[in-house]
């Protein structure tokens, strides 16, 4: 076929328009596109090649090459993957076929710079290579088809674009970046390579650049004919999980949250169904200096297909696991997905809920194997493998907690699907053990006959709790009562009025009803006291009457006179005193 000129679809036309007369924000995102596109051809030609091997011809090795030539001013991005006959140049770069860019330009608002911001969070695949050059060839041949089927297809990057068949021998396609005069900078290795290194390091093909020499006679670098990869081709999420060791997962952890220590616990899962991803999460062995800054951001890296995308996507964890490292793939969300579109997607909220659940099933699973074995599991002989294995699992939770048991307390008002989990997961200390190791089960399981809620206490500190005078008739009675020192009990207690059926009550808080624990002396008795104290009562009421709501007889002391509550769903005074501190 001869040469034919051909208008652009309408959006195409106007979007190029955009990202010519645009600043944009992150011209290094071409490469990205550009690469990701060659990537992508591969893993076509690939897929196809699953039923025709013949595909392949003499080429199997699949790679992308990125070349430059200084006096043509140009980049060329060639891959060997499915390439395009020229039907598929006409349709695939000549309209936009992709819902992510559609949305993009339906969202255009013709203010430029509006728009130029707009761009900058989008990405727009293919047409990015307009930022850079004013002149794109395309010259490719789809794998399967002879020589003489070639296509070159060349456009300026305004209203039309020309097509025509060539002749092509090599299978795939040749990207050409006839650069602007003012991005010349690009013509240069280390800047290739060093963009290469950002975004395309972990696609799992190699991408290979010529190596360069210093020329004493020139006085400049020039290029071998030799090429080498500039990407370590190789996404460890990407693998499986056999073919991963411990010390490499370890060492991925160092490289992605520069924590010099490794970490406590990791689950590595490709996650199929509806949405489907891989997930790789890492639970640190030590809580950041800034742990308690609820903007920090999530430590969650997102890439597509293998392409970074970006670092920090809060969107894929909620605030109280803010702290967990990791790596989510999506085979599903588009290449250009911004943070702002991320909060609106249906996949990512699939993809945080899943990584929520793996976070909590990991410390679940932790804190089951923290518990030293017991003297009756000993029955069961264990090999020398399993002790060993168990021991290495002892004492995880517990450093966990003491790290980031807080922060986790979070979830209580945050995540109210998941705050059953969640405060199976909460440890504790109590009036019978002093070291933070309670959990609410542990405390049920000890519960005296006939008593109907789990009591707890808040104070400053862990002494200060011992000691109050509120506690008097539950140590007498024998009663465990949880000790609760943490500046967020108070407020995450306030989000949990049961757990597992059994209410939740502060002993602070009004007129402890200690139900069928009180037998029938100690209520009459009561009943008696509180008849021959009424004047009293009602003199301290009077002279009270600014200070106290009220003034009452109370079982609650043994040995001390008189001590403070609160209303039942009143402030606690711990909590009154804290919100005083804040200035409120
Ligand atoms: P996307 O990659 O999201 O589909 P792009 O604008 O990056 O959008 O690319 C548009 C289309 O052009 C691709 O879907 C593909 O069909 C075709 N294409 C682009 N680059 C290549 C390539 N190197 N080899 C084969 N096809 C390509
Ligand atoms: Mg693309």
């Amino acid at each position: 076929m001869s040469k034919q000129t051909l208008s652009f679809q309408a959006e195409v036309a106007q979007l190029l328009h955009l990202v010519t007369h645009s600043l944009y924000s992150n011209p290094d995102i071409f490469l990205r596109e550009l690469v990701s596109n060659a990537s992508d051809a591969c893993d076509k030609l690939r897929f196809e090649a699953l039923n025709n091997s013949a595909l392949y011809e003499d080429a199997p090795n699949l790679e992308v090459r990125v070349a430059f030539d200084k006096t043509a001013k140009t980049i060329t991005i060639t891959d060997n993957g499915i390439g395009m006959s020229l039907a598929e140049a006409v349709e695939h770069l000549g309209t936009i076929a992709k819902s992510g860019t559609k949305d993009f330009v339906s969202r255009l608002s013709g203010d430029q710079k509006q728009d130029a911001q707009l761009i900058g969070q989008f990405g727009v695949g293919f047409y990015s290579g307009f930022i850079v050059a004013d002149k794109i060839t395309v010259e490719s041949r789809r794998a399967g088809l002879p020589a003489a089927e070639g296509v070159r297809w060349v456009s300026g990057g305004t209203g039309d674009f020309e097509v025509e068949n060539i002749e092509r021998a090599a299978r795939g396609t040749s990207v050409i970046l006839h650069l602007r005069d003012d991005k010349t900078e690009y013509l240069s290795h280390w800047k290739l390579k060093q963009i290469i290194g950002k975004y395309s390091d972990h696609i799992s093909l190699p991408i290979l650049m010529q190596k360069e020499e210093w020329d004493a006679e020139k006085s400049e670098y020039v290029q071998k004919d030799e090429w080498e990869a500039v990407n370590s081709a190789n996404a460890l999420w990407a693998r499986s999980k056999k073919d991963v060791s411990d010390e490499q997962y370890a060492e991925f952890y160092k490289n992605i949250s520069y924590d010099s220590e490794a970490p406590l616990a990791w689950s590595h899962n490709r996650v199929e169904g509806s949405t489907e991803y891989t997930q790789l999460l890492y639970i640190p062995a030590k809580a950041p200096h800034d742990l308690w800054n609820r903007d920090r951001k999530a430590g969650i890296k997102l890439y597509v297909k293998r392409v970074f995308i970006m670092d920090e996507a809060e969107a894929l964890m909620p605030s109280y696991l803010r702290w967990v490292k990791g790596v989510v793939d999506s085979a599903d969300l588009p290449l250009n997905v911004s943070r702002e579109l991320l909060q609106e997607s249906r996949d990512v909220k699939a993809i945080r809920e899943g990584n929520t659940r793996r976070v909590l099933a990991m410390l679940e699973d932790m804190a089951k194997k923290d518990v030293a074995p017991k003297a009756e599991d000993k029955a069961e002989v264990v090999s020398a493998e399993d002790k060993a294995a168990a021991e290495k699992e002892a004492g995880k939770y517990s450093a966990f907690y003491a790290e980031f048991g807080s922060v986790l307390k979070e979830g209580l008002g945050e995540d109210f699907a998941n705050r059953d989990k969640i405060a199976k997961l909460l440890r504790f200390a109590s009036t019978t053990t002093d070291t933070v190791s309670v959990g609410f089960a542990d405390y049920k399981a000890r519960m005296k006959e006939g008593q109907e809620a789990i009591y707890y206490i808040t104070a400053d500190t862990l002494a200060a709790a011992k000691n109050s005078p509120q506690l008097e008739v539950f140590k007498k009675k024998g009663i465990e009562v949880l000790l609760m020192a943490d500046r967020v009990d108070e407020w995450a207690l306030s989000h949990l009025n049961e757990f597992d059926g059994t209410p939740l009550q502060s002993v602070a808080k009004g007129s402890v009803d200690l139900g069928k624990l009180q037998d029938e002396e100690e209520k009459k008795a009561a009943e008696a006291a509180a008849e021959t104290f009424k004047p009293l009562l009602e003199k301290l009421k009077e002279s009270l009457r600014d200070k106290a709501k009220d003034v009452r007889v109370t079982t609650r002391l043994v040995d001390s006179p008189a001590c403070l509550v609160v209303e039942d769903h009143g402030m606690s005074t711990q909590l009154a005193r804290l919100l005083k501190q804040a200035g409120q």
